[in-house]
């Protein structure tokens, strides 16, 4: 196993601990869960206040910035996430 999959994988089970804990996430609570992966605009802007208000949303970003997920995680996107991969 990579330290990078291992990363990865430790991230994980924090972000899994996270919700057993505080229970299911805006993303999953939502009427419209796509909006996490494919949205622009208004839908985009209502699912980043869905992680603001998010109690797991530093757990989900750091698993999302380990993992390279697609998708809205932790607030933001995955464009969003890579700059600030670059930029530290
Ligand atoms: S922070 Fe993560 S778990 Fe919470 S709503 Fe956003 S994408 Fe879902």
């Amino acid at each position: 196993m990579t330290a990078g999959r291992t990363e990865q994988m430790s991230e994980w089970q924090e972000l899994r601990s996270a919700l057993r804990v505080h229970g299911p996430s805006p993303c999953q609570e939502s009427a419209v869960p796509d909006a996490w992966f494919e949205a622009k605009g208004v839908l985009l802007a209502e699912a980043r206040r869905g992680c603001d208000d998010c109690p797991v949303q530093p757990e989900c970003l750091a698993y999302a910035l380990a993992a390279d997920e697609e998708g809205l995680w932790g607030g933001l996107t995955r464009p969003e996430r890579t700059r600030l991969v670059a930029a530290a």
